[in-house]
């Protein structure tokens, strides 16, 4: 299973969408994919694609959002979910930003595979003020989630897209969570960035993380990673690569300020 996250840019300096579409389709082909800042063409998802969205995307001044979608897959998005080992109670799943993060169960030929979070991370502070970085709305957005790790769909979840943070500023709630950073685990299979910015290896060549956006167009803009694929424990055992960034989509730039990351799992 080919789970990809990438941010198609819909809400700035828009490229045009259909292009976006065919891009993913044709060169980052996965069978799910969590897209941030991103639009669904007026006339619905491409054919094949089962599509998780808000249309009205995250509010009046944001008519895009996070998108999931699936080729090859059945998705259902989760807005209720069972909690409680003896009083079981069902809890609503809601979010402080609808359209920000998206919940969706991934179903193969009828059975629950895994269930797939959509984030992005809003680049405001928790009262909506402009600051240029997810550092706030990203862990907000994941607390509002926790009902979903108490759920019978704790085992079997992955959170993916565009936090808006270093890999330095991963917050505290993923590993209570029970969420593992598929980078950080797969450090040691890439070759080390040059001038990683909010790096987390304790020496520079332990470094693994991938160039998954740029500041601007320029060829000397700053990179960055700030896009992210994490998966509870079952799935980082089932992960058998993990690629993505300029590296491996070397014309990501023709599309995007953003390139995608990708995470093989076995089946
Ligand atoms: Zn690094």
């Amino acid at each position: 299973m080919r789970v990809a996250t990438w941010n198609m840019q819909q809400g700035y300096n828009a490229p045009p969408l259909k292009r976006c579409w065919t891009w993913l389709t044709d060169t980052v082909a996965p069978d799910i994919a969590v897209l941030t800042e991103a639009r669904v063409p007026a006339g619905g998802p491409p054919a094949g694609w089962d599509t998780v969205w808000r249309p009205e995307g995250i509010g009046p001044t944001r008519r895009w959002g996070t998108v999931i979608t699936g080729r090859g897959v059945e998705l259902t998005a989760v807005d209720h979910v069972t909690i409680g080992r003896f009083r079981r109670r069902t809890v609503e799943v809601t979010s402080r930003y609808p359209g920000a993060a998206v919940v969706a169960d991934v179903n193969v030929d009828g059975e629950w595979w895994a269930t797939v979070v959509g984030l992005y991370g809003l680049n405001v502070d928790l009262k909506g003020r402009k600051c240029g970085h997810g550092r706030h709305t990203t862990p907000a957005l994941l607390r509002d989630l926790s009902p979903l790790f108490e759920s019978d769909r704790r085992d079997r979840i992955i959170v993916a897209g565009d936090f808006n943070l270093h890999p330095r500023d991963m917050p505290p709630v993923v590993d209570r969570l029970g969420l593992f950073d598929l980078t950080e685990i797969t450090a040691h299979t890439r070759s080390p960035l040059d001038q990683c910015t909010g790096c987390t290896a304790r020496r520079p060549e332990e470094c693994g993380h991938l160039w998954s956006h740029r500041n601007n167009p320029s060829p000397n803009a700053s990179r960055q990673q700030i896009d992210f694929i994490l998966a509870t424990n079952d799935l980082a055992c089932e992960l058998s690569t993990l690629t993505g960034g300029i590296r491996d989509f070397p014309d990501s730039w023709n599309v995007s300020d953003h390139a995608p990351i990708v995470a093989e799992f076995r089946d």
